[in-house]
């Protein structure tokens, strides 16, 4: 278990006021829209009810591009040129046209706060009013409310597993490295999912996730740290959304796990609440501008989520077929996949669906004119 940091008890203030902004959640999505908004002259307030990098919520596992547009490569800690996947009749090594890496979790949150220019609170997200949002700590009100909590969704209609659309991921960190990015597509760990091993310098980051729901992957888990001779130690695990949700709701702006942003069949989530974040961000640093009402930005925003809903209903598609077909077809289409024409053309187009070139093209601006007082 990671000490805890956050303030309990007599400790914990009452906390109020008025914002521009107020972000909840500070993980990936929420401290990205803080980003795209430093330099702003908006007083931004970012909540969540952990110290910044406190909680390590993945395997933190990215395409290297990313890492490196975002200005977070201090945090790095191993990179991937081929993708290793076990089935029960072999393996097979994809050679990937980009490369993977994985990363610290902590230093990568605090460097992408100190990217922000924001007051951080620790306070738990209790639901809202409007856009007043009620914390444990007393209320906070913002014309700009960004809903960054993961799949919850505190600030919306809530998810509730497991009759939702959810798939549920566990993993373990023993101490010890490792060279390959491995999968296993391998029904004794889970009959509709995917278990891995991604090394990150001195640990390596062992689990199992299932697209069902109802599949508790705890046991399966220890078994694949087991079979790879890893202690089954310092667990962490969460539910992951699996479907697209509309990115806006009565005046609120999700983003992240919040609005499914999650790419099903990989459970790929970072990129894709950078990517979604720095969209989000975007539409607010246009309002904080003065260049866009608060309804524009809500409703250009809900497009921008709205223009990507088929890809994430192609990648639902195969989450669902791929379970159905059988194991040794499977290894065949995987051996197949080895073909570097065929490895290239897919996991081109699987970058393309959040491309770090996003996050390159335009970094966050300092500001030339004064702020606009947002109005509600
Ligand atoms: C075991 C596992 C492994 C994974 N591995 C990968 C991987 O290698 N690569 C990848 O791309 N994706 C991975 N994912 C998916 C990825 O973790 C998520 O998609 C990603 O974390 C989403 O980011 P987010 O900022 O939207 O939400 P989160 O990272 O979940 O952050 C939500 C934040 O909100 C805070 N919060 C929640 N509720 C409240 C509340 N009521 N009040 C205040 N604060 C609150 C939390 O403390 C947290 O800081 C993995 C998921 C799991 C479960």
């Amino acid at each position: 278990m990671p000490t805890r940091r956050t303030t309990r008890g007599a400790a914990r203030t009452p906390l109020g006021g008025d914002y521009d902004v107020l972000v909840c959640g500070a993980s990936f999505a929420g401290l990205t829209v803080s980003r795209e908004l430093a330099g702003s002259g908006a007083r931004v307030l970012v909540v969540d009810r952990y110290e910044i990098g406190e909680r390590q919520t993945s395997a933190c596992g990215i395409p290297t591009e990313w890492l490196a547009a975002m200005g977070l490569m201090e945090s790095h800690r191993q990179t991937f040129g081929r993708l290793v996947v076990h089935t029960p009749f072999g393996r097979s090594v994809l050679s990937l046209p980009w490369t993977f890496s994985t990363f610290d979790y902590p230093t990568l949150c605090r460097e992408l706060a100190a990217q922000g220019d924001h007051d951080f609170e620790t306070a738990k997200v209790d639901g809202r009013t409007g856009n007043v949002v009620h914390t444990d700590r007393g209320d906070i009100s913002a014309p700009l409310v960004v809903d960054a909590l993961g799949w919850r969704r505190v600030l919306g209609s809530g998810y509730q597993p497991p009759d939702a659309p959810l798939s549920r991921g566990l993993e373990v960190h023993p101490w010890g490295t490792g060279e390959d990015m491995e999968l296993w597509i391998d029904r004794k760990y889970v009959p509709a999912g995917y278990g891995w091993s991604f090394p990150a310098g001195e640990e390596t980051r062992i689990g199992v996730g299932s697209f069902d729901p109802r599949f508790h992957v705890k046991d399966t888990t220890v078994m694949l740290a087991e079979d790879l001779e890893r202690d089954p130690v310092r667990y962490q695990g969460n539910w992951i959304p699996h479907r697209l949700r509309a990115a806006t709701d009565d005046g609120i702006f999700f983003v992240g796990d919040s609005a499914g942003h999650c790419l099903p069949l990989t459970a790929e989530g970072i990129r894709t609440a950078f990517y979604f974040g720095i969209a989000c961000g975007r539409e607010l640093r246009a309002v904080v501008d003065g260049d866009r009402s608060i309804a524009s930005a809500l409703a250009r925003y809900d497009d921008f989520n709205e223009a990507h809903r088929w890809k994430f209903e192609a990648m639902l598609a195969a989450q669902r077929v791929v379970p159905r077909v059988p194991p040794r077809l499977l290894h065949g289409a995987i051996g197949a996949m080895q073909a570097k024409r065929f490895v290239d053309w897919s996991f081109g187009h699987y970058l393309e669906i959040a491309p770090p070139a996003f996050a390159a093209l335009a970094p966050p601006r300092a500001r030339v004119r004064a702020p606009t007082r947002v109005a509600a």
